[in-house]
């Protein structure tokens, strides 16, 4: 949970905040990969009352294990996430499109792990111009060649007989 204390500030139209704010979040969830946070979340965010919303606006950093597109090994990613927001103050729940601000708090962990999602790479790489494997043998050609001749194979391959090797162990 990431909570923004908007108690003073909600009363106080016109008026912003700066916060700081560091929590330990959930693992995301991309279509069936669960993808870990390595340590906490920070937020810095700009948060202010423009009368008939709480605006924030800011970013969120923090570190990601992801798996390389290319040689499959786990690495660090470290991530920046811009965060940009509106709650609600209207009392009768006002406009669906923006969550309302219900009382004292706001649980402002969705909308940062949205924007994190959102700022992740398609293919994330585990270094600039790593090799990938062999599309032959599967070796990890960060590691060192293999021998086998370059030809021209799919890419697709190469993921089938990752897991092929795998089901064999
Ligand atoms: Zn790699
Ligand atoms: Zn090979």
């Amino acid at each position: 949970m990431m909570r923004l204390d908007v108690a003073r500030l909600k009363r106080s139209p016109g008026d912003s905040a700066r916060y700081d704010l560091a929590a330990d979040l959930p693992p995301l969830d991309i279509s069936g990969e669960i993808i870990a946070f390595v340590g906490p979340v920070k937020a810095v965010l700009a948060v202010s009352n423009t009368g008939e919303v709480i605006e924030v606006e800011g970013t969120a950093d923090g570190k990601l294990e992801l798996s390389c597109s290319r040689c499959l090994k786990r690495f660090i990613y470290d991530f920046q996430a811009p965060v940009d927001e509106k709650y609600s103050l209207a009392q009768d729940g006002g406009n669906e499109e923006i969550p309302s601000v219900t009382g004292d708090f706001i649980d402002i962990a969705p909308a940062v792990l949205n924007s994190i999602y959102l700022a992740l790479p398609m293919k994330a790489v585990c270094v600039e111009g790593c090799q990938g494997l062999c599309p032959v043998c599967g070796r990890n050609l960060n590691e060192g060649r293999c021998g086998c001749a370059a030809e021209d194979i799919d890419p697709r391959m190469s993921v089938l007989k990752e897991l092929l090797k795998k089901d064999d162990n």
